[in-house]
């Protein structure tokens, strides 16, 4: 069976293919030129690859399956038109997948976090991917103000005071000119922002919540954040005798693989 994974992401567009084994095919900016005409890059790609399904991932809100907000794209008027099966599905519920039954297949709760331009989050309950009504997992637009008192913060999303406003790829953005740079040689930064404070709040109370046997972190920021600390902050912060493994994910293309291995489903399924 031979598939295509797509990652559609804040910052770049990555696809891959999957036939037993996982191959890069590309990977190309996330502009509003490539968007729009995503669905004819998919529709060339499937073609090149010979692929019989496509997953898609897609950094957005979805309700029955469709994009009803994506706070973190340039552009959100999607429509798909594809010549085989396709399955559209958030990106971190694609990462948490993708890490689930790539890394951990024994394990049956767990949330799968993405820190990149925006924070997602995919969950993992009782070994089945859970969506809510459509939306669930939404963490990083959560309203963090009450408990940080700090400053009023405008959102993406257009909401106030959300996780995504302290601790997210476009805030620390904002905060820092030069914040490629602090992330490459200066990860250590992290730790001391306000943000990371937050996220590891929140990451906690999820752990609490859920029972979450492990916390899977991946992203272009999360994969820098150092496994131990993070796993030594969360572990300090839970209330005995709660304990939560933490592993960040270095693996390339985790969400673009996710996606593969859903739409791979939803062919067996057929
Ligand atoms: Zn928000």
């Amino acid at each position: 069976m031979r598939i295509l994974g797509v990652d559609v992401g804040g910052t770049k567009i990555e696809i891959t293919g999957y036939d037993e084994k996982f191959y890069h095919i590309k990977r190309i900016p996330s502009n509003e030129d490539n968007l729009k005409k995503l669905n004819s890059i998919l529709i060339n790609e499937a073609e090149g690859f010979g692929a019989e399904a496509i997953g898609i991932g897609i950094a957005g809100w979805l309700e029955d399956r469709r994009v009803v907000k994506a706070p973190n794209l340039r552009y959100k008027d999607f429509q798909f038109n594809l010549p085989v099966p396709f399955i559209l599905e958030n990106d971190a519920n694609c990462f948490a997948y993708g890490v689930q039954k790539l890394r951990f297949p024994e394990i049956l709760y767990m949330a799968g976090i993405t820190v990149g331009t925006g924070i997602g989050m995919g969950l993992i309950l009782n070994g089945k991917l859970f969506r809510g009504r459509g939306k669930a997992g939404e963490i990083g637009h959560s309203v963090i103000h009450s408990i940080a008192r700090i400053p009023d913060m405008l959102c993406v999303c257009g909401g106030r005071n959300h996780l995504e406003c302290y601790f997210s790829g476009w805030s620390l953005e904002k905060k820092y000119d030069d914040f490629k740079r602090v992330i490459k040689e200066n990860s250590e930064q992290i730790f001391r922002e306000k943000g990371y404070e937050l996220f590891i709040q929140e990451v906690t109370h999820l752990v609490t919540i859920l029972d979450l046997e492990l916390v899977a972190i991946g992203g272009g920021i999360g994969n820098k954040l150092s496994q131990e600390i993070v796993k030594r902050d969360v572990n300090t912060m839970l209330p005995p005798p709660f304990t939560c493994r933490v592993e960040i994910i270095k693996e390339d293309g985790m969400v673009a693989k996710g996606a593969a291995l859903l739409a791979e489903d939803m062919l067996n399924k057929e």
